[in-house]
């Protein structure tokens, strides 16, 4: 890596747009496809191209704007009323129900927590609060226990996802229950009525956890059980529109329950020498490019144009879905909702007939499909939770079905009886310095972490994505978590190092 010592700016910078342009185009190519339906998570495609250009057209617009204040740039006032409104209106919130526009998910999730404590402690709650939520809630809800400090105290889940006695965990030190509609891993559809109606009681506030599925399911053919805010005891909810409302990423939404209550989330202070502050999100300054965005994409396809996309999406989850039950050796897990679901090994046939479904995913990559592995679980107090393998399903997926499905079924064919990775095996091909770092766990040293991380193949000059992920899948099972999660903030800031 060469580095500039008497420039203060790399050559990269002093250069034409059009080199600068290329070079980002090149940059580019070696990312994951965005379009056509190859990456079953992470991005959301509704397969029309004109929807994108709209939204990067609207983007660009507003983009020298500052949306940290709406009176300076009322336009963002009335983007963000609009937008609210839609999102009122789809998940059925009466005029009680109010809302901001976020930055995505867990800024959602972060306000949601930060909201319900000030609740609790209007309420006379004092000391610590704790957030009760299924073992399957999003991790986003970890990471707002962890910045805000509250417990967090995960509910076991059965082998379907459901959780196990949630409404016992009630008590005068819970701030908030979550539940998810549906959740991530399992795309599991939480009993919001019982829930909620239980929290109600109690006087203890619920959020539904919509961000994957809520502009999915509020436009999903059929009936399903209530989790919106036709729920009486929902006091917040969060729907993401860089999901499912096809928006680029940046945005999200939160809706409240209550004026008076949703006042909570703000934060304003008039006791510093520069301008009055009022935010309502994390954010200061901010931009207004993804709201803007995703405000346009709601005007152009309105509730026909997400019917039609949700429609789309309904059926290729179905088809794939049936394509997975007909797979020997693998079975969906729990009964999935919306336009998500997980697969897992099926243990009621036999060895030989069994498909490991980290395996697979990797020989599905092979086949030009990106699956996403999602690790195992020890549960504190219920069922261990097998390792299986997340699909998303967008309204594009329609268009690439068949070789999918191919896909699919030919990678099963070419795993099956194929036993598991063993992590323990991994681990003793690590070697010492692994060991060593094992050994110094959460605390490893930068370098002592970098080095392992080499060792194993995930950093250093050969470092390349694997294009098995099914052996690093199985060391962040063997591993004791806060080894794994120091090993991964290593490689995660090693791939940023300044260059
Ligand atoms: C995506 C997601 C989140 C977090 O959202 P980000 O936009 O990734 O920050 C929270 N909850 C669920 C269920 C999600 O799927």
């Amino acid at each position: 890596m060469s580095t500039h010592p008497d420039e203060r700016t790399s050559s990269v910078f002093d250069t034409s747009p059009e080199t600068v342009l290329e070079r980002l185009a090149a940059l580019r190519e070696g990312d994951a496809p965005t379009h056509g339906g190859h990456v079953l998570s992470y991005v959301y495609d509704s397969g029309l191209a004109q929807i994108d250009e709209l939204a990067a057209s609207a983007a660009r617009i507003v983009q020298p704007l500052n949306a940290l204040d709406p009176t300076t740039f009322p336009s963002v006032a009335v983007l963000e009323g609009e937008v609210v409104g839609f999102a009122r209106r789809a998940l059925h919130g009466g005029e009680d129900v109010v809302g901001s526009v976020t930055s995505g998910g867990t800024e959602s999730c972060l306000l949601a927590v930060a909201t319900a404590r000030a609740a609790w402690r209007a309420r006379g709650g004092t000391g610590r609060a704790r957030i009760v939520a299924p073992s399957t809630v999003h991790a986003a809800f970890h990471k707002a226990a962890h910045y805000l400090d509250l417990d967090l105290d995960l509910v076991p889940v059965d082998a379907e996802g459901r959780a196990i006695g949630l409404v016992d965990r009630l008590g005068p030190d819970v701030a908030l229950v979550v539940v998810s509609a549906p959740s991530y891993p399992f795309a599991t559809l939480d009993d919001v009525e019982t829930v909620a109606a239980a929290a109600l009681a109690a006087g203890v506030d619920v959020h539904v956890d919509a961000c994957i599925g809520g502009f999915a399911l509020a436009f999903w053919p059929g009936e399903q059980p209530l989790w919106d805010f036709r729920v009486p005891g929902v006091t917040s909810l969060s729907a993401d529109l860089h999901k499912y409302g096809y928006a680029p990423k940046g945005v999200s939404v939160l809706l409240q329950r209550g004026r008076d209550r949703q006042r909570l989330q703000y934060f304003a202070t008039s006791r510093w020498p520069g301008y009055p502050v009022v935010n309502a999100t994390l954010l200061g300054s901010k931009p207004a490019g993804p709201l803007a965005a995703a405000w346009a994409i709601i005007a152009a396809l309105g509730v026909p144009g997400f019917e039609r996309l949700t429609a789309q999406t309904q059926r290729a989850t179905a088809a794939l879905q049936s394509t997975v039950e007909h797979i020997d050796g693998l079975r969906l897990v729990g009964d999935p909702v919306g336009p998500l679901f997980a697969v897992c090994a099926d243990e009621g046939v036999p060895a030989e007939s069994r498909v490991d479904p980290h395996l697979w995913a990797d020989e599905v990559r092979a086949r030009g499909f990106l699956l996403q592995l999602q690790p195992g679980l020890v549960q504190s107090d219920g069922p261990r939770l097998p390792h299986t393998t997340h699909l998303t399903i967008t309204p594009v997926t329609e268009a690439v079905l068949s070789d999918i499905q191919a896909a699919l079924v030919a990678a099963a064919d070419a795993v099956r009886g194929v036993p598991a990775v063993s992590g323990a095996d991994v681990l003793a091909s690590v070697g010492e310095l692994g060991a060593a770092s094992v050994e110094t766990g959460p605390s490893a040293e930068s370098d002592l972490a970098a080095a392992t991380l080499t060792q194993v193949g995930l950093l250093g000059d050969a470092a390349a994505v694997p294009d098995r992920l099914a052996p690093v899948l199985a060391l962040v099972e063997e591993l004791p978590a806060p080894v794994v999660e120091r090993l991964l903030v290593e490689l995660i800031a090693r791939v940023v190092e300044p260059r």
